[in-house]
């Protein structure tokens, strides 16, 4: 079976997934495109970590499916690349920033430390590499784990709160970075609770809260969100 081109997007349909008797996602059917840049919010518990994992072939959707391009995902999970959330990995790995970054990486020789160098700069830790993870900060271990995905060569990035963590200048300079790597084609999704910054730097939002509420450019879900906002609770910032 042919791989899918660079250019592939991730689509889902009727995505669900149940853990036990409870629907974490329910009924998500949507499409990421190569060159956007795709916030994905919702509130603390909304499935956005799930929909994450399904949408690279971690976990097996209890009904739907998700496709790359034409190909079911399980068959070209290596093109797309899951940053987890923060609290999913073992920061006691005695291993360094550096190190970390090159495990991912899928060519060989000096391509691979140049590469894994330049990702850790282009993300503020040229400094760090010889540091082990566990004496990292917060927002300095999710710089690493942003380094290694971005020295990944899948073109579909998924993105698990990957600033949860970071100072506001941090943030920044993630947000300018994410945005270059849309432009230069790449296919970025990241989840986020933040939805003011969502709504105000990226090109499309998606709104989830197990079933997808809304879809669309943030001047668009922006007024949409505003109205559910002041009618539920558990979406106050
Ligand atoms: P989010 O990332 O939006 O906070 P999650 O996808 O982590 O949401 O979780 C969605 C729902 O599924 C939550 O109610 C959560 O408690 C539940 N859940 C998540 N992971 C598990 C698990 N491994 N076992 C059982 N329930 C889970
Ligand atoms: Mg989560």
């Amino acid at each position: 079976m042919a791989e899918p081109s660079q250019e592939a997007e991730l689509s889902t349909r009727d995505l669900c997934y149940r853990y036990g008797e409870q629907w974490a996602v329910d009924d998500v059917t949507l499409k990421l495109r190569p060159g956007e840049l795709t916030a994905l919010i919702g509130p603390n518990g909304a499935g956005k970590s799930t929909l994450l994992q399904m949408l690279q072939g971690q976990l097996t959707p209890s009904h739907g499916e998700v496709l790359l391009g034409e190909q079911p995902i399980r068959s070209c999970r290596h093109q797309v690349a899951l940053m987890p959330q923060r609290g999913r990995i073992d920061w006691r790995f005695p291993i360094t920033a550096l190190e970390m970054v090159k495990l991912r990486h899928s060519g060989k020789g000096a391509a691979v430390d140049r590469d894994a160098k330049a990702a850790l700069a282009s993300v503020g830790m040229e400094a760090l590499g010889g540091a082990r993870l566990g004496e990292l900060s917060g927002g300095q271990q999710q710089r690493v784990l942003l380094a290694s995905c971005l020295t990944q060569s899948s073109n579909t990035l998924l993105l698990d709160e990957p600033c949860s963590a970071m100072d506001p200048p941090a943030r920044q300079k993630v947000l300018e970075l994410l945005r270059d790597e849309a432009k230069s084609g790449r296919c970025i999704c990241l989840s986020s609770h933040d939805w003011g910054t969502a709504l105000q730097h990226y090109d499309r939002v998606i709104v989830l809260d197990r079933q997808l509420l809304f879809d669309g450019p943030p001047q668009q879900v922006g007024p949409q969100l505003n109205e559910l906002i002041t009618s539920r609770s558990g979406w106050q910032h």
